[in-house]
């Protein structure tokens, strides 16, 4: 069997949910969108089930996923509806839905239902992305309170520069939002992962952690009090399936990208970018071998990629190359290989899942 894998720590996931849930000092909403950044995610939600006050999902299909695999409690489209004829799955399966245009605004006084919607009302405070003007907003707000079939609303916007601790754009979304809920009934919800790390003055009722869940620093490499309690859950690994000796002068791989300039050790490793590994990782970019630090060398083709064994001795066929987890970072990995820490969990393909301490 190919020994990729991408072992997933549940117990890390709990542990990094408690740690936004604390630092956000309210109700957290743990952020599943995108398959839980290609985590898995209905095994995510499982683990978190017991005590995640709810779950954060892109749009009505990731719901009935979790729906189907038997989760319960609040689920949140954060997109809200992209039609109106999701209104009656949306009562069907119990969900909560953002409502951020007026189309949506119209739809939902349109709709004839005897259940209670549950709506979070988005601001759009400064990301210019999705979101209600603050009079839009207003108006929105006195509109929904006195529909009968609508329950208490909750105020929500989205920070498009948290994760820049230098910039001040954070302080002045705070400010558009604090005006626009002035004297409004309802919870708030503002903060992401980088707001929870790095903004302790930017706080509300309800926090969407996402990426933090996972054990990754969106704000890596600005330092952050919290962010070494983080624990990476996912490790992405394979084993060295070959190892070859090159002499002076001779060239590795694809591309000729790597030559050797002196006798080098060469490892051969079942991973490559098919399986959602940055194809674009430079030479000297770091993995660990047997758990010590070393390197990558060559360029990363589909389905393998090379490691340099030479100052490896005791490495052979079989030894365990880590690509990501403890070390590297995915936040350390990323920058390296022009991409996000975001981005590279959920680029996950092929390798399939192990879930430990479930
Ligand atoms: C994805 C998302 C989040 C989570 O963001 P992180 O930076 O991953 O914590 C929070 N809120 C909304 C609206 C989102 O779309």
């Amino acid at each position: 069997m190919r020994p990729a894998q991408a072992l997933i720590d549940l117990e890390a996931l709990r542990h990094n949910y408690r740690l936004a849930r604390q630092l956000g000092g309210g109700k957290a909403l743990a952020i599943v969108k995108a398959d839980a950044y290609g985590h898995g995610a209905v095994s995510c939600a499982r683990a978190l089930q017991d005590e995640a006050d709810g779950f954060g999902v892109a749009c009505i299909e990731e719901a009935l996923e979790l729906r189907q695999a038997g989760i319960r409690g609040p689920i949140l489209l954060m997109e809200g509806f992209f039609d109106a004829a999701e209104l009656p799955l949306i009562v069907e399966h119990d969900l909560w839905t953002v409502v951020s245009s007026l189309w949506q605004l119209e739809a939902v006084e349109a709709f004839k239902t005897d259940a209670t919607l549950r709506i979070w009302l988005k601001l759009d405070s400064g990301m210019h992305r999705l979101g209600l003007s603050p009079e839009e907003f207003r108006d929105a707000h006195a509109r929904l309170s006195v529909l009968p079939n609508v329950g208490p609303l909750v105020m929500m916007s989205h920070l498009a520069r948290a994760d820049e601790l230098g910039s001040n754009r954070t302080h002045e979304q705070l400010e558009v939002f604090n005006r626009a809920i002035d004297g409004l009934e309802g919870e708030t919800s503002l903060c992401n992962s980088p707001a929870l790390l790095g903004w302790p003055d930017v706080r509300s009722d309800w926090v969407r952690p996402g990426l933090m869940l996972y054990g990754a620093d969106p704000l890596y490499p600005q330092s952050s009090p919290h962010a070494a309690q983080l624990r990476p859950v996912m490790t992405l690994q394979s084993r060295v399936i070959a190892v070859r000796e090159l002499a002076v002068g001779e060239p590795l791989g694809y591309g000729a990208r790597f030559v050797a300039d002196k006798p080098t050790r060469v490892g051969v490793v079942a991973m490559g970018y098919a399986d959602g590994y940055p194809q674009f990782a430079p030479n000297g970019t770091p993995v660990l071998i047997d758990g010590v630090p070393g390197q990558l060398i060559g360029r990363v083709s589909m389905d393998m990629l090379t490691v340099d064994l030479t100052d490896h001795p005791q490495a052979a066929r079989g030894s365990i190359v880590q690509l990501w987890g403890s070390a590297p970072t995915i936040s350390e990995l990323a920058p390296r290989c022009n991409t996000s820490a975001y981005r590279l969990p959920c680029s996950l393909k092929r390798t399939p899942r192990v879930y430990i301490s479930g």
